[in-house]
């Protein structure tokens, strides 16, 4: 079976950056497709990161887990596209800077188009040729720009209607991430609208997913590289690619859902906690300073929980999510 016309014979691999779209001056925009075929047969898995391209950890993590990925130790197919979303890659905007409407977000517009947008495009040639050719998808995300995350898997939906429910939490709570996120099938991640996400579109489309979020926007979070490819690793070993045990130190934490932290006031900011920290609702977790640097408003808890996601930024404008808060 190819993907994206791309094949391995058993016990073999393959690496191919395969044309899908042209710039404006005629350069080919690609998918970087890896298949690694096992000598034994298995399960499938599409793995891929990069789908916002102002995310680096996720792409690191694909880099070093193939560069020791042997077909020999492997049972079925291993797929990876550890670039999904390369225009938005090249203008490290979580969307592509140069797209006709301006920066569409690819993971609220799944499964795409065939004809749409070039964004759509991709969106339509990733899920057609690689989500609904495997039997598990692993995506890898990090935080918003401008922003740092906990790393945690999704169980994402938190329900059976896909009847995928076991195999998902199974995969999430054993990739050895501190949390777990328990997501309720709504359509809202934050302010955000996610039915058409990757992982609500092929749940409804019957197939499972499990996305891993970790590390910092824009650069690769160095340190948390051997904790991403540990998780790949331990979803192969639950999916059956991989022989053996997951590695899991600590059960992880689970939430399923949390508080945002908006700025009302436009100034710097000043954070007073950090990722994981413990707080409790009414707790001042930061302020924001006018120019001058006179306090012009207290951050405060809205509920007791950890801090999940921290903006980095220094400044912010009214509005700005400064810190997520989970429970
Ligand atoms: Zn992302």
């Amino acid at each position: 079976m190819a993907f994206l016309g791309v094949d391995a014979p058993p016990g073999e691999s393959t690496r191919r950056r395969v044309p899908i779209a042209d710039l404006a001056d005629g350069t080919p925009i690609t998918v970087p497709v890896a298949i690694v075929r096992g000598v034994r047969d298995g399960p499938t898995v599409y793995l891929q990161a990069g789908l916002h391209g102002d995310e680096q950890t996720g792409i690191e993590i694909c880099r070093r887990f193939l560069s020791e990925l042997d077909p020999a130790d492997i049972a079925g197919t291993v797929v990876v596209v550890p670039v999904a979303n390369v225009p938005a890659h090249l203008s490290r905007t979580r969307g592509y800077l140069h797209e006709e409407r301006w920066l569409v977000d690819i993971n609220r517009i799944f499964p795409g188009s065939p004809g749409g947008l070039l964004t759509a495009r991709i969106a339509h040639v990733l899920f057609t040729e690689f989500v609904m050719a495997a039997d598990f998808t692993i995506d890898l995300h990090s935080a918003l720009d401008g922003c740092d995350i906990v790393p945690f898997g999704y169980v994402d939906p938190d329900d059976d209607q896909g009847g995928s429910l076991a195999l998902r939490e199974r995969v999430a709570t054993s990739l050895g991430t501190p949390y777990v996120w328990y997501k309720p099938r709504s359509g809202l991640i934050g302010t955000s609208d996610m039915t058409h996400s990757l992982g609500n579109q092929a749940d409804a489309a019957g197939k499972p997913t499990v996305t891993i979020e970790m590390g910092e926007s824009r650069r690769v979070t160095v340190s948390l590289v051997p904790l991403g490819v540990r998780a790949i690793h331990n979803a192969f070993k639950v999916l059956g690619v991989e022989e053996g045990e997951p590695v899991v130190p600590t059960p992880p934490r689970r939430f399923s859902t949390f508080s945002l932290v908006h700025a009302s006031r436009g100034g710097g900011l000043r954070l007073f906690v950090d990722l994981g920290d413990e707080v409790s609702a009414g707790d001042v977790i930061g302020q924001v300073a006018d120019v001058f640097g006179d306090p012009i408003e207290e951050l405060r808890a809205p509920a007791s929980g950890f801090v999940l996601r921290v903006m980095r930024l220094g400044a912010v404008n009214t509005g700005a999510e400064t810190a997520w808060i989970a429970q």
